[in-house]
């Protein structure tokens, strides 16, 4: 389960976040390109724009499920 307490400091303000635990697989990105991105320099995936759409959050959230590694948390600012 993703810590809000390791979050990135990269990943924009609410509920989605990815924390220090991702190994940088690329599955949150090709699930949900318009809310996951890189960051090259550090090697991992943070959120940078949060869902607008029940489209985007549907993918976020499989994004989440899909993360092997439990990396992408619901619980940041205005979540649950
Ligand atoms: S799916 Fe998880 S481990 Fe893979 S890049 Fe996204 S946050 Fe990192």
């Amino acid at each position: 389960m993703a810590d809000i307490a390791n979050r990135y400091v990269e990943n924009g303000a609410g509920k989605y976040y990815v924390d220090n635990q991702c190994i940088d697989c690329d599955l949150c990105r090709e699930t949900a390109p318009v809310n996951f991105t890189r960051s090259d320099d550090g090697g991992f995936s943070y959120v940078f724009k949060q869902p607008a759409t029940p489209e985007e959050e549907d993918l976020c959230r499989q994004a989440m499920e899909g993360c092997p590694v439990e990396a992408i948390g619901s619980n940041g600012e205005g979540g649950a």
